[in-house]
């Protein structure tokens, strides 16, 4: 049986109903908050652009904003902040909110564009990683699934590409070893499990602790980590096989280790002794 539930609270409830240990949990709290609107491109807009992105300046403020075209000559516009920077769901909120960016880019297009929907707002406590495979005992024949394991901050846009992992190594973990897989499964797959989560869940709990008020256990180099990624991304923007390299860690195409890369880390730290 998957519990693919999402939350994960029904294989919680059971474990907790016939007397089985509860996984330890790894809580990153973000307090974060997603709203969402549809214009229509306006007939003058300037269409030489794929999409565009305001990201936040993490220690000043925590509005960010991602629009993109979509079918029908319409624009997709999500703001996105923190705590008490979360956008409003009204449109005049809205606006007031595309105002506060560190740019105006995305403000200046949609000022006068016109809405085709109302503002549909999303709010996400925390991040959650739920640790199965320290687990000695588990009921076999059960597996939470994706979100049940672990639960990513929506800004970074991993957890589906994290589940459709799963579903690949679940179908290669049923496929190996003799007799009843069934027995061993659930200890494999979340051993197996715990390595794919792990790029995914560093690559966003680093920079979502360059918000100050972020809650959960910072790793001790920290800052010596938001520094590698800055310059890491300054270095991308100058060297297209580094960028190419970036994106493919990033689309979990590559494990995080290729950042390791012992030519790559003298070139990062070079531009680290500059900064
Ligand atoms: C706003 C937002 C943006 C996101 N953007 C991205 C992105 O760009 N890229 C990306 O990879 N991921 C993204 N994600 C994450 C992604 O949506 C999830 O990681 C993914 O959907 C998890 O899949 P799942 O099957 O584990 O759970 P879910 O997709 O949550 O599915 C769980 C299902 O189980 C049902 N259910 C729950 N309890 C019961 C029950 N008791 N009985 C029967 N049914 C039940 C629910 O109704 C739901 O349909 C985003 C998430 C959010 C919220």
């Amino acid at each position: 049986m998957v519990d693919a539930s999402g939350r994960g609270s029904l294989t919680q409830d059971l474990l907790v109903s016939i007397g089985y240990p509860s996984p330890e949990e790894t809580v990153i709290g973000v307090d974060f908050g997603y709203a969402r609107a549809i214009f229509a491109i306006p007939d003058d807009a300037p269409a030489d652009w794929k999409g565009a992105m305001t990201l936040p300046n993490a220690s000043e403020n925590s509005r960010g904003a991602l629009m993109l075209p979509i079918e029908g000559q319409r624009w997709m516009v999500g703001f996105a902040g923190r705590y008490g920077e979360k956008p409003p769901g009204d449109f005049e909120g809205f606006l007031a909110f595309a105002r506060q960016m560190r740019t105006s880019t995305v403000y200046n297009a949609i000022r006068r564009a016109q809405p085709l929907s109302r503002v549909v707002r999303y709010g996400f406590a925390a991040s959650v990683w739920r640790h199965f495979e320290k687990l000695e005992t588990f009921p076999r024949g059960l597996l939470p699934f994706g979100d049940a394991i672990c639960r990513f901050n929506p800004v970074w846009g991993q957890g589906m590409s994290v589940a459709a992992q799963e579903a690949v190594l679940l179908r290669r973990v049923l496929g190996s070893g003799d007799g009843n897989p069934l027995t061993t499964l659930a200890r494999s797959f979340f051993a197996e499990a715990s390595e794919l989560i792990e790029t995914p869940w560093v690559s966003a709990a680093i920079p979502d602790f360059a918000f100050p008020r972020t809650e959960g256990e910072r790793p001790a180099d920290l800052d010596r980590m938001l520094n590698f990624g800055n310059a890491l991304t300054r270095l991308a923007a100058d060297d297209p096989a580094v960028h190419k390299l970036t994106v493919e860690v990033r689309h979990l195409l590559k494990p995080r280790s290729a950042l390791r890369d012992p030519d790559l880390v003298g070139r990062v730290e070079d531009i680290m002794a500059e900064m």
